[in-house]
Protein backbone atom coordinates (compact mmCIF):
# COMPACT_ATOMS: atom_id res chain seq x y z
CA UNK A 1 0.00 0.00 0.00
CA UNK A 2 2.27 2.71 1.34
CA UNK A 3 1.61 6.36 1.13
CA UNK A 4 -2.07 7.02 0.41
CA UNK A 5 -4.61 9.96 -0.32
CA UNK A 6 -7.04 10.86 1.74
CA UNK A 7 -8.95 13.58 -0.24
CA UNK A 8 -10.91 15.06 2.64
CA UNK A 9 -7.27 15.80 4.74
CA UNK A 10 -5.48 17.62 2.01
CA UNK A 11 -6.42 20.92 3.38
CA UNK A 12 -4.64 20.08 6.61
CA UNK A 13 -1.54 19.93 5.04
CA UNK A 14 -0.95 23.71 5.88
CA UNK A 15 -1.48 22.53 9.49
CA UNK A 16 1.50 19.92 9.32
CA UNK A 17 -0.51 16.79 8.54
CA UNK A 18 1.62 15.20 5.64
CA UNK A 19 0.06 12.13 4.96
CA UNK A 20 -1.22 8.18 5.30
CA UNK A 21 1.24 5.60 4.81
CA UNK A 22 -0.84 2.24 5.17
CA UNK A 23 0.80 -1.18 5.80
CA UNK A 24 4.00 -0.30 8.50
CA UNK A 25 5.33 2.43 9.37
CA UNK A 26 6.59 5.00 7.38
CA UNK A 27 9.73 5.11 9.17
CA UNK A 28 10.47 1.47 9.00
CA UNK A 29 8.84 1.31 5.27
CA UNK A 30 5.85 -1.38 4.49
CA UNK A 31 5.65 -4.77 6.56
CA UNK A 32 6.95 -3.15 9.91
CA UNK A 33 4.51 -4.07 12.64
CA UNK A 34 3.64 -1.95 15.44
CA UNK A 35 0.97 -2.78 18.32
CA UNK A 36 -1.53 0.15 18.05
CA UNK A 37 -4.39 0.20 14.79
CA UNK A 38 -2.31 2.98 13.96
CA UNK A 39 -0.47 6.28 15.15
CA UNK A 40 0.81 9.58 14.64
CA UNK A 41 4.27 11.19 14.13
CA UNK A 42 2.63 14.18 16.41
CA UNK A 43 5.56 15.25 18.23
CA UNK A 44 7.52 18.27 17.02
CA UNK A 45 11.25 17.00 15.74
CA UNK A 46 10.16 13.09 14.95
CA UNK A 47 11.06 11.31 12.17
CA UNK A 48 8.65 12.06 9.58
CA UNK A 49 6.58 14.69 11.94
CA UNK A 50 2.98 14.98 9.80
CA UNK A 51 2.22 11.24 9.16
CA UNK A 52 -0.16 8.90 10.61
CA UNK A 53 0.35 5.26 10.03
CA UNK A 54 -1.80 2.74 9.89
CA UNK A 55 -1.42 -1.10 10.01
CA UNK A 56 -4.00 -2.26 7.92
CA UNK A 57 -5.84 -0.42 4.73
CA UNK A 58 -9.45 -2.19 6.38
CA UNK A 59 -9.12 0.83 9.15
CA UNK A 60 -8.86 3.51 6.66
CA UNK A 61 -11.99 4.37 5.52
CA UNK A 62 -15.99 3.80 6.59
CA UNK A 63 -18.37 1.55 4.73
CA UNK A 64 -19.45 4.97 3.52
CA UNK A 65 -16.28 5.56 2.18
CA UNK A 66 -15.57 8.35 4.77
CA UNK A 67 -12.44 8.34 6.44
CA UNK A 68 -12.17 6.30 9.43
CA UNK A 69 -12.71 6.89 13.11
CA UNK A 70 -9.05 6.09 13.10
CA UNK A 71 -7.82 9.09 11.00
CA UNK A 72 -9.87 10.96 12.50
CA UNK A 73 -8.07 10.26 15.72
CA UNK A 74 -4.86 10.44 14.62
CA UNK A 75 -5.30 13.33 12.27
CA UNK A 76 -6.42 15.55 15.60
CA UNK A 77 -2.67 14.40 17.28
CA UNK A 78 -0.56 15.71 14.41
CA UNK A 79 -2.69 19.04 14.49
CA UNK A 80 -2.76 19.60 18.26
CA UNK A 81 0.68 17.84 18.35
CA UNK A 82 -0.36 16.45 21.25
CA UNK A 83 -0.87 13.18 22.85
CA UNK A 84 -4.20 12.63 24.97
CA UNK A 85 -4.12 15.67 26.46
CA UNK A 86 -6.91 18.61 26.83
CA UNK A 87 -5.36 20.27 23.68
CA UNK A 88 -6.24 17.06 21.63
CA UNK A 89 -9.36 16.73 22.89
CA UNK A 90 -10.21 19.91 21.92
CA UNK A 91 -9.34 19.53 18.20
CA UNK A 92 -11.04 16.29 18.19
CA UNK A 93 -13.96 18.70 18.91
CA UNK A 94 -12.94 21.20 16.84
CA UNK A 95 -12.89 18.29 13.86
CA UNK A 96 -16.74 16.92 15.00
CA UNK A 97 -15.76 14.06 16.09
CA UNK A 98 -16.57 11.95 19.38
CA UNK A 99 -14.35 10.81 22.10
CA UNK A 100 -14.58 7.40 23.15
CA UNK A 101 -15.05 7.16 26.30
CA UNK A 102 -11.58 5.69 26.75
CA UNK A 103 -10.01 9.24 25.93
CA UNK A 104 -12.42 11.41 28.30
CA UNK A 105 -10.80 13.10 31.26
CA UNK A 106 -11.62 11.03 34.17
CA UNK A 107 -14.46 13.17 36.56
CA UNK A 108 -13.80 13.26 39.97
CA UNK A 109 -15.91 11.27 42.01
CA UNK A 110 -19.76 12.68 41.75
CA UNK A 111 -19.78 11.70 45.53
CA UNK A 112 -17.92 12.07 48.86
CA UNK A 113 -17.64 9.42 51.72
CA UNK A 114 -18.11 10.50 55.23
CA UNK A 115 -18.11 8.98 58.58
CA UNK A 116 -20.80 8.41 60.46
CA UNK A 117 -21.57 6.97 63.60
CA UNK A 118 -23.22 3.74 63.45
CA UNK A 119 -25.97 3.14 66.62
CA UNK A 120 -26.48 -0.50 67.69
CA UNK A 121 -30.07 -1.38 67.70
CA UNK A 122 -30.46 -0.43 71.40
CA UNK A 123 -29.24 3.24 70.77
CA UNK A 124 -25.61 2.52 72.24
CA UNK A 125 -22.43 3.90 69.68
CA UNK A 126 -20.95 1.54 68.58
CA UNK A 127 -18.58 2.88 65.76
CA UNK A 128 -18.54 4.58 62.35
CA UNK A 129 -19.50 3.45 59.38
CA UNK A 130 -18.23 5.57 55.67
CA UNK A 131 -21.16 6.40 54.04
CA UNK A 132 -21.46 7.92 50.78
CA UNK A 133 -22.99 11.34 50.70
ZN1 LIG B 1 4.83 5.48 12.05
ZN1 LIG C 1 -4.50 8.54 20.22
Amino acid sequence: MGVIHIQKFEKYKKEGYMGVFVGGCVNRGEGSSFRAQGHAHCFKGSTNEGWICVRSKKRLFMANGKPSRLLWHELAHILSKAGHTDKWRAKMKELGQPLEARYKKKKRLAYRVINVPYFLPCGKRYGWVKKRV
